[in-house]
């Protein structure tokens, strides 16, 4: 027997019958933000390591185990992406965009790559929505980015969903923070897995990611950045809260959320969800105003956030189902002499904007009406050799289940004209059921 190549582990197929989710998630999510002011930009899968190294941090997960990096044929060190945000920091760098006024807000959408172990909601390569913005400091864009972030949730009927948000501090007050978490941790030092107990030193911040069960207990009483923010930073995150609360958008303060990536300061926020299991958090996101300076470009401010589509879908699809598209017309054709002509019909029908499939093969008009249901075709098209003579079609509505014979040559108005439709190509998606 031949052995099958199978798929990459960890990394999935999407196939049709899941598409109309993706489509959907991915139509409103453009639609939304366009409406608050993004624009889409879309870089290479490919860059090279350094550029996550110096944002992600070198002591954090996704660049210590999980980063897919590679020398190339040069032997130059590249990486798949593990997150969008450094790649459009630095397509904004590179290409000198400061220098338009109206380059500000940027969406980008696509596959990320890491190396974590599979399992529901996680995966290797998975996608993201991800959202930036430079240059605008106001606690009101923190606000209005994750006021964004809801109305995107609820448009696609995400509603049941927690808004958690903490502040990091900045380089003026984490500082004070670090050492006093790191003489929490020198006593819980024997508790510690010996991750933790190195990340204790060079990042100690880090600690707070660990999944490990007696890391999560050893931080018990830790203590929390929000005693330890800056006049500055505590002006700013209770104008984010004020601006939160003014929309009645329900939050929660949840002062142990560092977030996975050392480039975060001040807000960060994360949206969960308590119906997928260990893979809790939906999306999340934050500011990082000392980034793009980090990266060579000028020093202006950032904040931006990520949504992993797959845990999206995952929950739409929680005993709902998406139609995907059903062919407008199938053409039922009898008898070889009368194929050229449905080849032709078919093709004038889908040049009006028709989805029109076709009965390959021939075979009995019964197996062919059988595949025109499976379909869901909306009308079936029968042209055989006795109508071809007459110059007609059958044209049966299976709603309605009632045909009627119309000329060949008036069959695209024919159609143009049915229900009082445009003839413009009808919208086949349907609302989750
Ligand atoms: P992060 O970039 O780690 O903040 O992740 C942002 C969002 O991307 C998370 O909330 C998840 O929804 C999604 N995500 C992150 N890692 C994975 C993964 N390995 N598999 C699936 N989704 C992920």
């Amino acid at each position: 027997m031949v052995e099958r190549v199978q798929a990459v582990r960890g990394m999935n197929d999407i196939l049709p019958e899941a598409v109309p989710w993706w489509q959907m998630v991915e139509a409103t999510a453009r639609e939304v933000l366009e409406l608050y002011g993004y624009r889409e930009i879309r870089t290479p899968l490919v860059e090279k390591l350094e550029l996550f190294a110096r944002s992600i941090g070198e002591s954090t997960d996704i660049v210590e185990k999980e980063m897919y990096a590679f020398a190339d044929r040069k032997g130059q060190w590249l990486a798949l992406r593990p997150e969008a945000t450094a790649s459009v920091v630095r397509a904004f760098i590179e290409h000198n965009l400061q220098a338009d006024p109206l380059a500000r807000k940027f969406y980008t959408i696509g596959p990320m790559f890491r190396h974590e172990r599979p399992q529901k909601g996680r995966y290797r390569q998975f996608h993201q929505i991800d959202a930036e913005v430079f240059g605008i400091d106001d606690p009101l864009l923190d606000a209005e980015l994750m006021v964004m972030l809801c109305d995107f949730l609820e448009r696609i009927g995400l509603a049941d969903v927690a808004l958690h948000i903490n502040s990091l501090g900045c380089p003026a007050c984490r500082p004070s923070f670090r050492e006093d978490l790191k003489r929490f941790l020198h006593h819980r030092a024997p508790s510690l897995c010996p991750d933790c107990d190195r990340r204790r030193h060079v990042n100690p911040l880090r600690v707070f990611d660990c999944k490990v069960d007696r890391c999560r207990e050893a931080l018990t009483g830790a203590p929390q950045l929000l005693d330890h923010l800056c006049e500055d930073c505590a002006r700013h995150f209770e104008k984010v809260q004020s601006y939160l609360g003014g929309l009645g958008v329900p939050f929660m303060v949840d002062p142990r959320m560092v977030r996975g990536l050392d480039y975060y300061m001040r807000t960060t926020f994360e949206v969960i969800t308590d119906r997928l299991g260990a893979q809790n958090a939906v999306g999340g996101g934050g500011r990082y105003d000392g980034l793009m300076r980090d990266l060579g470009g000028p020093d202006l401010p950032g904040i931006g956030f990520a949504i992993g589509m797959e845990r999206l879908i995952l929950l739409l699809q929680q005993g709902r189902s998406l139609q995907g598209p059903a062919p407008e017309v199938f053409m039922a054709v009898l008898g070889e002499k009368a194929v050229s002509e449905a080849f032709r019909t078919a093709q004038a029908l889908r040049r009006s904007g028709l989805g029109v499939e076709m009965a390959y093969g021939g075979g009995s008009l019964k197996s062919q009406m059988r595949r025109a249901d499976k379909l869901a075709a909306a009308y079936v098209v029968i042209l055989g050799e006795e109508e071809l003579q007459r110059g007609v079609a059958v044209v049966r509505n299976m709603k309605e289940k009632s045909q009627k014979e119309v000329p060949l040559s008036g069959l695209v108005e024919f159609f143009s004209r049915r229900d009082g439709s445009s003839g413009g190509a009808p919208d086949r998606a349907q609302e989750p059921v």
